[in-house]
C-alpha cells in the first residue's frame, strides 16, 4: 500500500486472518455501541500482525487495537482506518516455574484457572474482569489494591513500524489504570508474569472473596464497561455519583447503574453520546459539590469529535 493511496481492499492479500469492510464494531465491545470501522482485521500469526502495522504506518492509515472491548467506548461516527482485534493465533499460554507467558489475545478468565490450576498466586483479582490480557496490561487492570503492573516481567511488542520488539520490566512504566503502553501505537503480543507458588486452597480463597465483592455491587447482565470513572484519591467515584443523586440518572439509553453508580448500563438503545452525555453530568454535579474533578478511566476510540468531548476526557488532552 502506497501513502496517500489507502486501498484497504489490499489488506486481504496481505493477512491470512479474517478481513472485513465497513463492519459494525459493537459487538466486540461490551457496551455493545459505536458505528462501523473501515476495515476490521484479526491477524493470525506474528508476521501478519507485523506486516499489517509496517504497512498501514507506512501508508497513514489509521488502526486501533481492540482487546476484548471491556474498557472502551467506540464512537457513533465509527471509525475511518483499521481495528485490529487479535486472532486466536494470539492465544494461549504456558507455565514454567513461578513463570506464565501469555498471549496477548488470551482471556484474564484463562489466566486466573491456569494459575489456580499450577498452584500460582498474584491474579485473583482477574475474577469476574472480562476481557484480554493485553488491555488488563496495556491499563494496568487491578481490583481494590491489587494490580496487574508488579507481575509483569517481560513483554513482546510488534511496534507501529512492524518491528517485534522485547520489553523488560523496568521498560513497562503503569500507574492505576494507565501504562506507559496506552494509545502507544504498539501492539502487546505477549506478556510473561512472574506469579508466587502459594497452596491452593488460599487461592481458592482469595478468587471467591473477590466474586463475592463483585456479586450483587456489580451489574450482572447489563451491557456496561465496568467503572467509567477512576476513583479520586481517598474516595469513590461511585458512592460521589450516587450522593449527588444521580443513580438511574439517563441520557436517551444510557442510565447510571441503581446497582453500582460507577457503572453506565447500556438499556439497549444507548449511542456513545448518550453515555457521554451521562458522564458529563456526573462530572458536572461531583464537581459542584466536592470540588473533585472526575478522571474517565474508559477509553474513547474511534473518529470522535474531539470538541464534543474533550471536556469529559479532558485526561487524555494532547494524546
Ligand atoms: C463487568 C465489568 C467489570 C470490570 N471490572 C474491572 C475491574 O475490576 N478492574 C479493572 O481494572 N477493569 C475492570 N473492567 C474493565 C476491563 O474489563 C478491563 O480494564 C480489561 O482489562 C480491559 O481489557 P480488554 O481486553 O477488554 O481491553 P479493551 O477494552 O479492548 O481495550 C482497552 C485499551 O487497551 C488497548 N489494547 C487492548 N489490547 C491491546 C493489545 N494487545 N495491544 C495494545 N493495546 C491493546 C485498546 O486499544 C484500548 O486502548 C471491567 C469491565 C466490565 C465490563
Amino acid at each position: 500500500m502506497e501513502r496517500e493511496t489507502v486501498d484497504f481492499g489490499e489488506l486481504k492479500h496481505l493477512i491470512k486472518g479474517k478481513v472485513e469492510f465497513d463492519h459494525p464494531i459493537a459487538p466486540y465491545t461490551t457496551y455493545h455501541l459505536g458505528g462501523k470501522a473501515a476495515a476490521f482485521v484479526e491477524p493470525q500469526t506474528l508476521q501478519d500482525l507485523a506486516e499489517l502495522l509496517r504497512c498501514l504506518t507506512h501508508a497513514g492509515a489509521p488502526y486501533l487495537v481492540l482487546g476484548g472491548g471491556s474498557n472502551v467506548l467506540f464512537a457513533d461516527g465509527g471509525f475511518r482506518g483499521v481495528v485490529i482485534r487479535l486472532g486466536r493465533g494470539f492465544q494461549g499460554l504456558r507455565i514454567e516455574g513461578d513463570r506464565v507467558w501469555a498471549k496477548a489475545g488470551t482471556k484474564l478468565v484463562t489466566v486466573l484457572t491456569k494459575a489456580r490450576e499450577a498452584g500460582l498466586g498474584g491474579v485473583e483479582f482477574f475474577a469476574g474482569i472480562p476481557g484480554t490480557l493485553g488491555g488488563a496490561v496495556v491499563g494496568n487492570a487491578g481490583a481494590k489494591k491489587a494490580w496487574i503492573g508488579p507481575t509483569v516481567e517481560e513483554l513482546t511488542i510488534v511496534t507501529p513500524h512492524g518491528q517485534v520488539k522485547q520489553l523488560k520490566k523496568a521498560d513497562y512504566k503503569y500507574g492505576y489504570r494507565n501504562s506507559s503502553l496506552k494509545l502507544s501505537g504498539n501492539v502487546l503480543v505477549e506478556v510473561a508474569l512472574k506469579l508466587k507458588k502459594e497452596p491452593k486452597a488460599e487461592i481458592e480463597k482469595k478468587v471467591k472473596e473477590y466474586f463475592k465483592i463483585r456479586r450483587g455491587k456489580q451489574p450482572k447482565t447489563e451491557r456496561n464497561a465496568g467503572s467509567v470513572f477512576k476513583n479520586p484519591e481517598g474516595n469513590f467515584a461511585g458512592r460521589l455519583t450516587e450522593s449527588v443523586g444521580l443513580k438511574g440518572f439517563k441520557v436517551g439509553g444510557a442510565r447510571v447503574s441503581e446497582i453500582h453508580a460507577n457503572f453506565i448500563i447500556n438499556e439497549g438503545t444507548a449511542t456513545a453520546h448518550d453515555v457521554a452525555a451521562v458522564m458529563r453530568e456526573i462530572q458536572k454535579r461531583v464537581w459542584a459539590e466536592y470540588q473533585i474533578r472526575l478522571e474517565p478511566e474508559v477509553l474513547p476510540l474511534g473518529d470522535w469529535d474531539w470538541d464534543d468531548i474533550k471536556d469529559v476526557f479532558w485526561n487524555l488532552k494532547g494524546r
